[in-house]
């Protein structure tokens, strides 16, 4: 039984894992993020927790973190809103307190290693996860193992440029895949091209969006046929680098992914002329809402077994 613990950047999560991935209890709390002692204080306790109600103790520990983190050490990195974590080694601490294996990635790697371990890319040993919500992550798993970077170093997929003279990104550069494609540039799309009072503001959100364009609204259609093109071109540059088997599709805008998907497939089609481009699969995430703590369980039997 995993101790699956999930960090991100307004909750943490902890559950009890199997072996076959199914979550047996969980449990949550809000981040603080200028305190790491009182989120230490919180995991052991909910892991102690959850571990009673299913009667049970944990036999190794899983993290996924939000990042960026060093794998290797257990170390929190430069993480925006976890200034008080910076630094911290959350893996050393949780083997000192429950003495079993503990090991941590970058939340969008244990995602990626849930997928291909016991999700949709199950039977593909080269599979890129691509998570589209807030922003847009991903992890990469090349012959089975997971690609890292220089010193341990997690790739960016999302501040791929896919137009110079896009809109500007936090990483420095101007129209990155995520600063045109993430849920919030469909609302953006949106306010530069809605006249005055079109849509009632705020709370417009990329479901909303997506919601309107089912029901025939035509600007809404155009945010979304946007939205598939710029979605299109960064899984087709992904396709180019890495002719992957598969690419596996999670987040909140990919819930409505049945609205990009035909876009998408036609983008890819218009251009990847040097690679098989039609082999590689694109399919969606199937481990649903727990899909954080699978991907922290999967991170221990990555590591571990
Ligand atoms: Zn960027």
């Amino acid at each position: 039984m995993i101790g699956a613990v999930d960090i991100g950047g307004t909750k943490i999560a902890v559950g009890l894992v199997d072996e076959k991935g199914r979550v047996l209890a969980r449990a949550q709390t809000p981040t603080d993020g200028h305190n790491y002692a009182k989120g230490l204080e919180a995991i052991v306790g909910m892991l102690r927790e959850t571990s009673a109600q299913v009667g049970t103790t944990v036999t190794g520990i899983g993290i996924g973190a939000t990042g960026p983190v060093d794998p290797i050490r257990g170390e929190f990195g430069d993480v925006d809103f976890l200034p008080g974590w910076r630094s911290k080694n959350l893996v050393a601490d949780l083997e000192q307190s429950f003495s079993v294996p503990t090991a941590m990635e970058n939340d969008a790697d244990a995602a990626a290693l849930a997928e291909a371990g016991w999700g949709a890319g199950r039977s593909h040993t080269r599979l890129i996860y691509v998570t589209v919500g807030t922003g847009i992550g991903g992890g990469i798993i090349l012959d089975g193992k997971l690609y890292r970077g220089v010193d341990g170093a997690h790739p960016e997929i999302g501040h791929q440029v896919l137009d110079a003279s896009g809109p500007p990104c936090s990483c420095g550069f101007r129209g990155c895949w995520e600063s045109l494609a993430a849920g919030p540039a469909m609302v953006a799309w949106l306010d530069r091209h809605a006249p005055a009072g079109y849509f009632e503001r705020p709370g417009v959100t990329a479901k909303r969006i997506c919601e309107l364009a089912l029901e025939g609204d035509e600007l809404a259609q155009q945010a979304v046929e946007h939205e598939g093109y710029y979605l299109g071109l960064g899984l087709a540059n992904l396709i180019s680098l890495f002719t992957p088997d598969a690419i596996v599709l999670s987040g909140s805008v990919m819930k409505s992914a049945a609205l990009f998907m035909e876009r998408i497939q036609e983008v890819i089609r218009g251009g990847c002329r040097f690679v098989p481009a039609g082999k590689t699969e694109l399919m969606l995430a199937s481990l649903g809402d727990d899909s954080n703590l699978i991907g922290a369980a999967r991170v221990w039997h990555y590591r571990f077994s």
